[in-house]
């Protein structure tokens, strides 16, 4: 951060953003304004060099294949390993997350090198694609209410040692493994598979993403009222026998 201004990178809004991803970049940027930040706000095409001075990077969804292009710009240009090791922040979905990890199939069936910045990597899953509504209890370090959102993939993605679970699932797939955790973090990187767009859901991870930006414990609260019967129709929902 400097000057009080706030530089939001979007990456590859032109192959990662499915299910109004590109959502999760407007809800940072309008929190951020609400707080009195001013927002650089970069959308990076493909063809574009990432930025390494960023304080917040989101990446989106995707297909199998803009999922594969993606990957192998990344790795050529090098820059997101730059922001993170200056500190940014990353918060990654579904395609993003994968492709944040050490590896993932790709659409040829092949392993595909990842970024190597989340201790996690990806199978594809032999069984049902998992779609559907996703309730879970976020970890507990990180403060705040339960998730909501809706995933559609086909990876299944593993924790390694040094990566912590982002949730837990009551309903839904998640990861993928049959261990009920959802998405990965680890200090500044997140992933999940949420989408909804899932910042939009989820706004108080907007927040938490800002917090560590600004290097805060708490900013001005937000009228989340709508945000909050949204969630809590989301959560009965989700009770509902089916
Ligand atoms: N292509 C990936 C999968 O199916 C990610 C899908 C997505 O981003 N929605 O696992």
């Amino acid at each position: 951060m400097s000057d009080n201004s706030l530089r939001l990178v979007w990456i590859y809004p032109d192959l990662l953003s499915t299910y109004g991803d590109q959502g999760n970049a407007l809800v940072v940027e309008r929190r951020a304004r609400q707080r009195g930040l001013d927002v650089a706000r970069l959308d990076v095409r493909s063809d574009q060099p990432i930025p390494t001075s960023g304080d917040i990077y989101l990446i989106g969804g995707g297909e199998d294949r803009p999922q594969r292009l993606a990957a192998e710009r990344l790795r050529r240009d090098g820059g997101l390993h730059r922001a993170v090791g200056n500190g940014a922040i990353v918060f990654s979905v579904c395609a993003g997350y994968q492709i944040l990890g050490h590896e993932f199939i790709n659409d040829l069936g092949q392993r595909e090198p990842g970024l190597g910045l989340l201790d996690v990597h990806s199978t594809r899953g032999e069984g049902e694609r998992c779609v559907g509504d996703v309730l879970g209890d976020i970890d507990a370090r990180l403060g705040l209410p339960p998730l909501t959102g809706f995933e559609n993939h086909q990876g299944i993605t593993h924790l390694g040692p040094t990566a912590r679970p982002f949730a837990n699932v009551r309903l839904g797939k998640g990861n993928g493994t049959g261990d009920g955790t959802e998405g990965a973090y680890n200090d500044t990187v997140f992933g999940t598979y949420m989408h909804g767009p899932v910042l939009a859901r989820n706004p108080l991870i907007a927040d938490l993403l800002l917090k560590l930006a600004l290097d805060v414990n708490a900013l001005p609260p937000i009228d989340d009222r709508w945000y909050e019967a949204l969630r809590n129709e989301r959560i009965q929902a989700a009770q509902q026998p089916a």
